[in-house]
């Protein structure tokens, strides 16, 4: 199934985890990837298993030039055409709310926000022109629903989904959608310590109606979907990709 086929993509983080995922299912559905990231060796590892001509852009999107830098490779690479643009990358923060220190605010608002903010301004005028595109951000479970030890963390995931449904109706008349896939608990290297704190794992499992976890290649087919002409009429969504947890509450919990 080539749904993608001559469209090109830009998806950051895509080194490992979840974007490396992302960056598979797209080349699979015929896209050309462009793969950020800082890590060049992670990017250049799974560039080498795409088909279709992939770009390796390394850069850091915690700096003021690294996404502006990244997108205009992308672009210049691509002919001036984007068609998908996958906010991916983040980082996160487990710690108790009242001991969180301006500074690292202040790195999960760059990284996690202001690179997708400024990437998509980046993009958006080679978009406009075309009058196409699909925006789509990775945001989170946490950014919908409460969860401890993560205010900061939940606040750029929330932020994600109000910079996409403002931009669904911003550009939505100039062709472009815009979308959030909102994971819920992936098996990556952001959940694998606390997966392996005993108990963790079972009680985690308890609140998800699947009673397994997500994986990488799941989240990656809802942005594949988003990207394609089948997603058409949908924008300004957070579509939740994780086995159930958005729209449930364990009221039976093993005791
Ligand atoms: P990982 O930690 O496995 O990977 C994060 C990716 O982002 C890496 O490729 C990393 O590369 C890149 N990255 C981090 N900081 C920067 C930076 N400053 N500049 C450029 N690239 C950067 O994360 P996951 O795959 O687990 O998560 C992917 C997305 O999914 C994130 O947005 C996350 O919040 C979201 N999510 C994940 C869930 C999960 O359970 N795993 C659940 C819900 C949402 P490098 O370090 O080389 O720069």
């Amino acid at each position: 199934m080539s749904v993608l086929a001559g469209r090109t993509a830009l998806v950051t983080g895509a080194g490992r985890g979840i974007g490396a995922a992302i960056a598979r299912a797209l080349d699979a559905a015929g896209a050309r990837v462009a793969l950020v990231a800082r890590t060049e060796s992670e990017l250049r590892a799974v560039a080498a298993g795409l088909a279709h001509d992939p770009l390796v852009v390394p850069a850091d999107l915690g700096s003021a030039d690294g996404p502006g830098a990244a997108a205009h490779a992308a672009l210049e690479a691509f002919g001036g055409r984007l068609d998908v643009l996958v906010n991916n990358a983040a980082t996160m923060l487990r710690k108790d709310s009242d001991t969180v220190t301006i500074e690292e605010l202040d790195r999960l608002w760059v990284v996690n926000v202001r690179s997708a903010l400024l990437l998509t301004a980046a993009v958006l005028p080679a978009m406009v022109d075309r009058k196409a595109g699909s925006i789509i951000s990775i945001s989170s479970i946490s950014g919908l629903r409460g969860a401890p030890r993560r205010s900061i963390y939940a606040a750029t995931k929330a932020a994600l989904d109000g910079m996409t449904r403002a931009l669904a109706m911003e550009y939505g008349p100039r062709g472009i959608r815009a979308n959030c896939v909102a994971p819920g608990v992936v098996e990556t290297a952001m959940w694998k310590e606390n997966l392996a704190k005993p108990g963790v794992a079972d009680a985690v499992l308890d609140l998800i109606p699947t009673r397994r976890l997500s994986t990488p290649e799941e989240v990656a087919d809802v942005v594949v979907f988003l990207a394609s002409d089948a997603a058409r009429a949908i924008t300004g969504e957070v579509i939740s990709a994780d086995g159930g947890i958005h729209g449930t509450v364990n009221l039976w919990p093993k005791v």
